[in-house]
């Protein structure tokens, strides 16, 4: 089932900065696939637009068979709550436990108390910081923030899942971990996009891979092409 779709997207900032052109694709419910580019190839405006804090200047972007278009006011936020995001900088709450920080998109969202609990133990259970509940999350490593980060996504149980260059200041050991979360999360029937500009790091995943360049898609590689590599 396609869960989220482009097609003929474009996108010209106020300014005149074209920074997508005629983009098309198609991402599948549970897919992961990850978008590379250089700096400034349009990744994060690609991922803005899913997320829908910017719109298309030209063509449509279609999420679970819906156009966004017609998605207004307050189906924005009901839109976003299907949706998880990751970024680079975590946006922890910073005086708040670990557990507090998984925990508030889900008040947020008006679960009920008994089931928020239950989805915070099991998305820290899975990144291993369990021990790391009651820390401060200004005592823990910038790894485990990170971790942090993807477990209140993950605990959402979205559709899909943004990630906007979430291993960007980590170090390659603990980037590739955290990437091997995102796969887990992917497991569980979540789609997940990722931008990342490190393409080493991307082809080592294998899976698929959009490349991106001045707004336009150069490439679609699957994950059967990088396996032969
Ligand atoms: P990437 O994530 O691949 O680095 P971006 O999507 O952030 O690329 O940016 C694509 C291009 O659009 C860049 O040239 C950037 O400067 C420009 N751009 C991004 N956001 C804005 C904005 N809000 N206003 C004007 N130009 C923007
Ligand atoms: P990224 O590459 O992850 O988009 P940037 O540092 O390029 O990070 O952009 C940070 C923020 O500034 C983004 O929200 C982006 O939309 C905005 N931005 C980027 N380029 C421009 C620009 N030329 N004019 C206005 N805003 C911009």
């Amino acid at each position: 089932m396609t869960l989220l779709r482009f097609d003929g997207v474009g996108k010209t900032y106020p300014g005149g900065h074209r920074a997508l052109d005629d983009l098309s694709f198609s991402v599948q419910a549970g897919e992961m696939v990850f978008i590379t580019g250089h700096s400034g190839a349009g990744k994060s405006t690609l991922l803005k637009l899913a997320h829908l804090s910017e719109r298309p200047s030209a063509g449509s972007v279609w999420f679970d068979g819906k156009n966004l278009e017609r998605v207004r006011g307050k189906q924005v936020a009901l839109h976003r709550r299907r949706l998880g995001v990751v970024h680079q900088d975590h946006c922890l709450l910073l005086d708040r436990t670990v557990a507090d920080n998984v925990a508030l998109p889900l008040l947020i969202a008006g679960l009920a108390p008994a089931e928020i609990q239950r989805r915070v133990r099991h998305a820290l259970d899975s990144l291993g910081l369990a021990e790391r509940a009651g820390h401060r999350s200004t005592d823990i490593s910038t790894g485990e923030q990170q971790r942090v980060g993807i477990a209140r996504a993950m605990a959402l149980q979205p559709a899909l899942l943004l990630a906007d260059e979430p291993t960007g200041n980590l170090d390659p050991s603990l980037a590739a971990d955290i990437m091997n979360q995102l796969v887990g999360l992917c497991r569980q029937g979540t789609a997940v996009v990722i931008a990342s500009h490190d393409l080493a790091l991307v082809k080592r995943m294998k899976k698929r891979v959009l490349v991106i360049d001045k707004g336009r898609l150069m490439d679609d590689i699957s994950p059967e092409e990088l396996a032969d590599e």
